[in-house]
């Protein structure tokens, strides 16, 4: 029972991000990042702005899947106004997160942490970590 709960609650978080996304659209002033997956035909740009090593601004657009689509808004939720160190720590939270790793500090990363049930799909991790790939590389390249 507890189980499907959860399953109707990550469902309901899901369709919430995938119909009223945020952050959504790039910001004009800065190049953006675009990654694909190849297995599942998701593509994802993201462009960020960095003042004093924070993510001051952040903005996605992209064509996929929900859970690729639904992620990216999450991900810019949990990282908008982090330093770059705690936005990378985000990302690796999530990624073992995905991979079936609990840790309590999943917690920290807001509704992206309901997609932790994406780990009992392996072909949708894929999707799943598409965005927050995206924000390595734009941060790999800001600093
Ligand atoms: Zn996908």
């Amino acid at each position: 029972m507890a189980l499907s709960k959860l399953d109707s609650l990550y469902k309901a978080v899901v369709t919430d991000h995938t119909k009223t996304p945020h952050h959504r659209g790039l910001l004009p002033e800065q190049a953006p990042h675009t990654l694909h997956n190849p297995t599942c035909g998701d593509v994802l740009s993201l462009s960020l702005e960095l003042v004093d090593d924070r993510i001051a601004a952040i903005g996605w657009d992209g064509d996929g899947c929900s859970i690729s689509l639904a992620s990216a808004s999450m991900m810019a939720d949990s990282v908008l106004g982090l330093s770059v160190t705690d936005a990378l720590a985000m990302a690796e939270l999530f990624s073992q997160m995905v991979q079936g790793a609990s840790d309590p500090r999943q917690k920290e990363l807001g509704d992206a942490q309901f997609l932790s049930g994406v780990s009992k799909f392996p072909q949708r991790i894929k999707c799943a970590t598409l965005a927050w790939n995206a924000l390595k590389d734009a941060l790999a390249e800001g600093e």
